[in-house]
């Protein structure tokens, strides 16, 4: 068995990664959830991955989420001759037409002077002037450009809707596919998360959404979609274009900070352990990265193209658990200040409170939405946190929160007989032994008869 973790592990599929054995590999070595991104693949695709990702996880017997990431208004070169294209230094070419791009309509957005980076800032453009239907440029920062790569316009006003058209149809697709969680990408403001909302709602129940923070728009806008998301992607890679680098070490301990207090579940994301794509070891910045990213109190990890299309998958998710332990064993979690004086908060904090005092095995959170169990997670408690769930959308997506063991369990109607239901199961789970002392709680309103109980209770003293 895996030494104890808390902070969790979301791992990109592709070609690297997309296969039953090497999916239950990963689930092993400790991925919990699979992160599929819509922007390489069609909506007819999305279910057989879904599947792929479900049947893994059956086959390991653990609970794995799976996030649907829509690809959002992402701009990208469109296809170029050979697939390729040198730019060199000062030349003056026109977007549109030596250069295509995947959203033509954006060119009437861009003004004169502005910059238009391409493949994640590596090279530059200058805008000039409009000509005709194309915009001319001159090249800045020049090099070699592959087609597909994307385009980034942070000093332009965009005019295209956050939700496309084609995420539309992926969301319909996800909703279909009864995903845990869809992550929205170049979110603006709180009302992209709306939109998206109301659109699923149309088809089926919403998944979980995530905002992706990686416009300066959500930057200056991150209250108000905190507010409304339930979890947020510190997206670091476009983010690290759009804003300057130097900005994103700090924005990503806001953000982290902002999210632990709200209880909603952040994810850090991008070039966490980069150069492992290539090379069976990270770099030792990478290794401290993720490090910090712990210590920062992320929720969760993710990795893309180190299991997307990286040569060492297993081993990059081997190596981010490994660094993960070290840095929980090396320092605890920080504690925020936490809002809300509800029955549940207080129960949370009593239970944390109980268990810390009894040094006990466990908390056992009884919960059907989750909900009891991510306010306990909020507290960052010392002991481990089990939750009793019964329903399985629920246990995937508690998966990637901070510190949660989802443990399924058959419903029963009342918290008192449960207990009986719960003790051989929490027996067998192998983590907990008879003798042991747990300190359970239950705060749902949906199990009849369940009020707001904490018990403390020695396993198998029934
Ligand atoms: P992406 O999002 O990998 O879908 O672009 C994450 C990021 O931009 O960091
Ligand atoms: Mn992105």
């Amino acid at each position: 068995m895996l030494s104890r973790r808390e902070t969790k592990i979301l791992a990109t599929l592709g070609t690297a990664s997309a296969t039953p054995d090497m999916m239950r590999t990963l689930i092993r070595e400790g991925v919990d959830g699979f992160r599929i991104n819509m922007s390489h693949m069609r909506a007819e695709e999305l279910e057989g991955w879904v599947r792929l990702a479900r049947s893994a996880a059956a086959a390991e017997s653990a609970p794995v989420a799976v996030v649907v990431d829509l690809g959002g208004p992402k701009l990208r070169v469109g296809s170029l001759p050979d697939g390729r294209l040198t730019l060199a230094e000062k030349a003056v070419l026109i977007l549109g037409r030596d250069l295509p791009v995947s959203h033509p309509e954006i060119l009437a957005d861009i003004r004169p002077g502005q910059r238009i980076l391409l493949d994640d800032g590596n090279l530059e453009l200058e805008g000039l002037g409009a000509i005709g239907d194309g915009f001319q440029v001159r090249v800045k920062v020049g090099g070699l450009l592959l087609q597909g790569k994307g385009i980034n316009l942070p000093d332009t006003d965009l005019h295209l809707p956050a939700v496309t058209e084609k995420d539309l149809v992926d969301l319909a697709a996800a909703v279909k596919a009864q995903v845990d969680y869809v992550s929205l990408s170049f979110v603006q403001r709180a009302d992209d998360l709306q939109t998206a909302r109301r659109a699923a709602l149309a088809t089926g129940p919403c998944p979980r959404l995530i905002a992706k923070i990686e416009k300066p728009a959500a930057v200056e806008r991150f209250e108000e979609i905190l507010a409304i998301a339930d979890g947020i992607m510190v997206a670091r890679g476009d983010l690290g274009v759009e804003v300057p680098p130097a900005r994103v070490p700090v924005l990503q301990k806001q953000f982290i900070s902002r999210a632990n207090a709200e209880g909603k579940t952040i994810i850090t994301a991008t070039q966490m352990l980069e150069s492992m794509i290539h090379n069976p070891r990270p770099t030792r910045a990478e290794a401290s990265d993720v490090a910090n990213a712990v210590w920062d109190g992320t929720d969760t990890v993710m990795l893309s193209g180190e299991t997307a299309v990286g040569k060492y998958p297993v081993e990059t998710v081997r190596m981010m658990r490994e660094i993960i332990t070290e840095a929980e064993q090396a320092a605890s979690p920080r504690r925020e200040a936490y809002r809300g004086k509800t029955r549940v908060h207080a129960l949370a904090a009593a239970a944390v409170e109980a268990a810390e005092e009894l040094h006990a095995a466990a908390i056992i959170a009884i919960t059907v939405s989750g909900y009891t169990a991510q306010m306990v997670a909020q507290r960052r408690p010392r002991v481990p946190l089990i939750a009793a769930v019964p329903d399985e959308h629920t246990r995937s997506c508690l998966s990637l929160v901070w510190g949660v063991t989802p443990v399924a369990v058959p419903w029963r109607g009342h918290s008192a007989e449960f207990l009986g239901t719960l003790e051989p199961i929490l027996l067998k789970s192998g983590s907990l032994k008879t003798g042991d002392t747990v300190v359970l709680i239950s705060g749902s309103t949906k199990l009849r008869g369940a009020d707001y109980i904490m018990k403390i209770h020695d396993l198998g003293s029934a």
